[in-house]
């Protein structure tokens, strides 16, 4: 990372926050190596800079940023107190109001703008709501097989 904010950062001079591709295969093994290291952002003042810098998602990183652990990109571990405000504000987009809206802002490290986050709410209610049927439906063909 580059800039005056990083030298005054808790883990200025710190190491294995992106540990080498090499030193580890699966999400698992990814928290085991760096998970310690979370407890550095823990203090940090900079965590948005931290990710307006890194992108994590964008750049599918593996390793610490702004207070969460990512794994290609997606959280995988995270301080108990990190916030959405730490995110770059949305862009609104013609997709904006849909649940594929809501992926954009998450591929491009933003907040999730507000009808991006009612329309990801509804379709998970729906697919609570349809969750039993669909058991349901899986039973019955169940049975009709045997
Ligand atoms: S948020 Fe964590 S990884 Fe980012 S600069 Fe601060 S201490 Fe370092
Ligand atoms: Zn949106």
């Amino acid at each position: 990372m580059t800039g005056a904010w990083t030298l005054r950062a808790p883990c200025s001079g710190q190491d294995g926050f992106a540990p080498n591709q090499d030193a580890w295969r699966t999400a698992q093994d990814l928290k085991r190596l760096c998970q310690a290291r979370l407890g550095y952002c823990k203090p940090c003042p900079f965590r948005a800079e931290c990710i307006a810098t890194i992108k994590p998602s964008q750049a599918k990183f593996d390793g610490i940023a702004g207070g969460r652990l990512w794994c290609d990109g997606e959280v995988i571990d995270a301080l108990d107190d990190v916030s959405d405000e730490e995110l770059a504000e949305p862009k609104l987009r013609p997709s904006c109001g849909t649940e594929a809206g809501a992926k954009s802002h998450t591929r491009n490290d933003e907040r999730i703008c507000p009808s991006c986050r009612q329309a990801a709410r509804e379709m998970d209610a729906r697919r609570q709501a349809e969750k039993p049927k669909r058991q349901e439906q899986l039973q019955l063909d169940f049975a009709g097989t045997t």
